[in-house]
């Protein structure tokens, strides 16, 4: 449902016709800037559910009898969780923006399955996510155990026992689905699983040999700790993120598009924590590539500088330099999908970078001069952020692949870790 309002502005007195949509959380904050004099007006919405009530509070506006249809000087559209039209001196198109963005069948149909998925899960829920996360980092089985089987013995009882990793891996699939492309998470995560146990020698025993390095040096459980922290942080703000993860799966063209932008802040830290993770994880891929072009985790690529002389000096190359060494199997390249942009990540994190709120548009200067601008609109930055989330998810994926390859490899190592 959509409703409009007509707003002066109180410093300039100029008429915005304020089209809104009402969806989302009972109260939202709508706050953007008046065309004329570029102040921040708006307020705050109630949606009143039960009673199908809305009702609006200005700040610095009021609100103005008038032709609701074309009257005003700009026209903005609001919405919590669509794609909107950028503010305009026009009137409004006819068609709302639900019937102007609205997805395939198919696509709105695996949308409307998400968001049933997500609402199948209550808050209560997602306290035990964040407990299970914790209790099983610091290795508090006895606890994890106990809310796990609220899941997998209550909710959804498993036809077979599971142990405690797949609990763990299961329980972020349970709650994370709604918010990841799962299909393709599966096949990668089979392609991972095929590549790590190869059956050729010497890639078996230098697997082995690998995976026992990993675990010895605590890198798979430092590994595990730094994508489930990720994991926790995205659950926290799942609600807001969840508009943009409809956006990122429907892929639309993104130039005309205006959203709320109030949480930039937090996808900036989002995105640049996201991104120190996935940096850290290409020493399992170098590793990998190590193993399977030069036969042993340690032979670094002949192009390296001179000071890299094994595995553990890579990590102290720069990410972006870390990235530029490890593209020799396409397919590690697939799994980080285009999100690995060290110039986005350099220009975001430094704060030499400026936001729009009027255009949607950040400016970023990535050099350490500052002398050259890129820009990026907010809802390009966004789907960037979500399809980073995917593939560090799918990544997540990866060290648990390499975790069971250590376990497995010796009957009792399983054994030990979990007594
Ligand atoms: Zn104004």
């Amino acid at each position: 449902m959509w409703v409009r309002t007509l707003l002066k502005c109180r410093i300039c007195g100029k008429l915005t016709n304020l089209r809104l949509g009402i969806s989302g959380p009972p109260q939202q904050e709508v706050k953007f800037e008046c065309l004329g004099c570029r102040t921040t007006i708006g307020g705050t919405l109630y949606i009143d559910y039960e009673n199908i009530q809305t009702s609006f509070k200005t700040i610095n506006c009021t609100e103005v009898k008038g032709d609701l249809l074309s009257g005003g000087d700009y026209f903005i559209e609001y919405s919590f969780d669509r794609p909107v039209a950028k503010p305009s001196s026009q009137p409004h198109r006819l068609l709302t923006p639900y019937l102007r963005q609205f997805p395939d069948t198919e696509g709105a149909l695996d949308l409307i399955a998400r968001a049933r998925w997500s609402r199948s899960i209550s808050s209560s829920d997602w306290y035990n996510f964040h407990s299970l996360n914790n209790a099983y980092i610091q290795k508090n089985y006895a606890t994890f155990r106990k809310i796990a089987s609220i899941y997998f013995t209550e909710k959804y009882p498993m036809k077979k026992r599971i142990d405690l990793q797949q609990t763990f891996y299961q329980l972020h699939y349970l709650f994370l689905a709604p918010y990841i492309p799962i299909e393709k998470n599966h096949d990668l995560v089979l392609q991972m699983t095929n590549y790590i146990y190869q059956k050729n020698e010497p890639f078996v025993s230098q697997m082995q040999v690998f995976v026992d390095h990993l675990f010895a040096m605590g890198y798979l459980h430092g590994w595990q700790k730094d994508t489930t922290a990720i994991l926790d942080d995205f659950a926290d703000n799942r609600d807001w993120l969840a508009p943009f993860v409809v956006h990122s799966l429907t892929s639309r063209a993104s130039k005309d598009y205006w959203l709320p932008t109030e949480h930039y802040p937090k996808a900036k830290r989002l995105y640049t924590d996201m991104f120190e993770v996935l940096g850290r994880l290409l020493m399992a891929i170098v590793g990998l590539n190590n193993i399977e072009y030069r036969g042993s985790y340690n032979s670094m690529p002949s192009n390296v500088p001179k000071s890299i002389k094994n595995w553990e000096d890579f990590s102290e190359l720069s990410n972006a330099l870390k990235f530029k060494y490890c593209q020799e199997n396409p397919f590690w390249v697939s799994v980080y999908n285009n999100t690995f942009d060290h110039k986005l990540r350099n220009g975001i994190n430094h704060n030499k970078a400026y936001f729009d709120d009027t255009s949607q548009i950040i400016s970023y200067f990535p050099d350490i001069q500052g002398k050259k601008c890129y820009q990026i609109s907010y809802y390009d930055f966004m789907v960037h952020t979500i399809k980073t989330f995917w593939a560090l998810f799918d990544l997540h994926q990866l060290v648990k692949v390499l975790l069971v390859r250590y376990y497995l490899s010796s009957s009792d190592r399983y054994q030990e870790e979990i007594a």
